[in-house]
């Protein structure tokens, strides 16, 4: 601790169900922004002690989006890449000194803290079946009160409890909570937040299985971990009164509480579950730069104040506020993130916008290793203002790569026809042989051209409608004298050639 108090630590503490949700990022992202801000540390945790929900190569995942989107944290699981081993748990690797960060890994820490609780009358055993506990349920569902354990086995002595356990008979064990008062607490968003003991479920905090519930293990690991500040999604406020009493009655201090708010579809139902919509890793692969991600849902909940909607990870880092987080929930815009989506593909140099771009070409078999890179270059730099994703880049651009296949009617300007279609066309092509190659760019093309079209007295429209279908052999695509420079003058004048063929 220094003389301002203790360093600030968060953490993110997913739990690996399969891949990481676009609220999972937000969570993360705030949480690293605190930890920057206040030059505190960033721990990542993974919360496995539901073996129901856990999903193979469900923890690799979330460290490897992590990094892609650059949170990196100070603590926690990291992937060994370089282990080529079988089993996928020893690619696993951990930074810091508090772990292991993979609960799964920490059943004895809980075990010695539930009996700790049992010791001190805190923790009871509960030996109530399941048909009990349901039928117990069903019942206050009907009397419309809320649903909650009835605190039957509290009144069992400690001797009579470890005797039923001798003899077999499965437990759990449960919080004892106040019957009377309230449990109070501070949120950094929300405000004071005050609910009444009655209200409280005994909740369970070992399974009859010998593992701990999420709450028990969470409060154990902040407080181990020593956690200050615990950041996360609104659907944990209603469990806090809980970890509050947990803490209380483990007789630690709390750390702050920070609830974010809800994530919504445009029509503000609760943010759709469906993986294609919220996993981040899809949006990954679909072609949404990690720094479009990042700044999009960094603006899901919170805004430095202002219009302006493109920030560096910098930026937001320097005007990150917990004070300023909203309470009501957050509408996911995906026109939005298409609009961001594109600001950072626009500013992205064409180099490095074609690496990233290459990988989708090559998926949708329209480029090889032997593409003609600085082909790939000149149509990126065509369509880079275009596209808002990169899977993008794939459609219509197949005729940059192969001969176009078209009819000849497509050849033909509204009131022209076959005949002086091919006249002009011929007409051009000879003025566009007569150009230098260093002619074939563009700007210069374009002025070129319009000079002759104009000194030839020919209507623009007879001449470039044909001469773009020619190079493209779509009814809408780029400028025809784009697709010549992008082309090369060869391949641009064989095909006016072809098209002067099929007239
Ligand atoms: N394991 C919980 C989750 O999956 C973590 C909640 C918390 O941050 O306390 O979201």
């Amino acid at each position: 601790m220094s003389i301002f108090g203790p360093k600030i630590k968060v953490r993110f503490a997913p739990s690996p169900t399969g891949f990481l949700h676009i609220g999972g990022l937000r969570t993360a992202l705030y949480n690293y922004l605190f930890a920057k801000k206040n030059k505190g540390s960033f721990i990542l945790r993974i919360e496995d002690t539901d073996s129901k929900r856990k999903v193979e190569g469900g923890v690799e995942n979330i460290i490897n989006t992590l990094h892609s989107c650059e949170l990196n944290y100070d603590e926690g699981p990291i992937l060994n890449q370089k282990l080529k081993v079988k089993s996928q748990k020893s690619k696993i690797k951990e930074k810091g000194n508090n772990g292991s960060y993979i609960q799964s890994e920490r059943l004895p820490i809980y075990k010695h803290y539930v009996e700790r609780l049992i010791e001190k009358g805190t923790a009871y055993y509960c030996f109530c079946s399941a048909e009990k506990l349901e039928e117990e349920k069903k019942k206050q569902q009907a009397e419309k009160l809320p649903t909650k354990y009835g605190g039957h086995c509290i009144k069992n002595t400690k001797e009579d409890a470890e005797k039923r356990i001798k003899n077999g008979e499965k437990y759990v064990i449960r919080l004892k909570i106040p019957e009377n008062g309230s449990t109070e607490f501070e949120d950094e968003v929300y405000g004071k937040i005050s609910i009444k003991n009655e209200f409280i479920d005994h909740q369970v905090l070992l399974k009859s299985d010998g593992f701990p519930t999420y709450h028990l293990a969470n409060v154990v690991d902040d407080h181990l971990m020593g956690v200050t500040h615990v950041i996360r999604g609104e659907e944990w406020l209603p469990s806090t009164p809980k970890h509050i009493l947990l803490y209380e009655a483990l007789g630690w201090p709390l750390p702050k509480f920070a609830h974010l708010p809800l994530l919504l579809n445009p029509d503000k139902s609760k943010l759709s579950k469906r993986q294609g919509d919220v996993a981040v890793e899809d949006y990954l692969k679909k072609g949404y730069l990690p720094e479009a991600l990042i700044n999009f849902v960094a603006l899901l909940g919170w805004n430095p104040k202002g219009d302006q909607e493109i920030y560096t990870l910098k930026e937001f880092i320097r005007y990150f506020d917990l004070k300023s987080i909203n309470k009501s929930g957050a509408v996911l815009n995906k026109e939005k993130l298409d609009w961001m989506n594109g600001e950072y593909i626009k500013a992205k140099p064409i180099k490095e916008l074609t690496e990233l771009c290459v990988p989708y070409l090559k998926d949708a078999g329209l480029v090889t290793k032997k593409t003609d890179k600085k082909l790939i270059e000149k149509i990126i730099k065509i369509e880079q203002g275009r596209i808002k994703t990169l899977q993008e880049i794939t459609e219509g651009v197949e005729f940059f790569f192969k001969k176009p296949d078209y009819v000849a009617e497509l050849l033909i300007w509204k009131k022209s026809d076959k005949k002086e279609t091919k006249t002009i066309l011929t007409t051009l092509l000879k003025f566009l042989e007569t150009l230098p190659k260093g002619k074939f760019e563009e700007e210069k093309l374009e002025k070129e051209t319009q000079r002759w079209l104009k000194k030839e007295n020919i209507n623009t429209g007879d001449a470039l409608w044909p001469m773009r279908t020619a190079l493209s052999g779509q009814k809408a695509s780029p400028s025809p004298f784009e697709l010549a420079w992008a082309l090369g003058k060869a391949e641009a004048l064989q095909r006016i050639k072809d098209a002067i063929k099929k007239l």
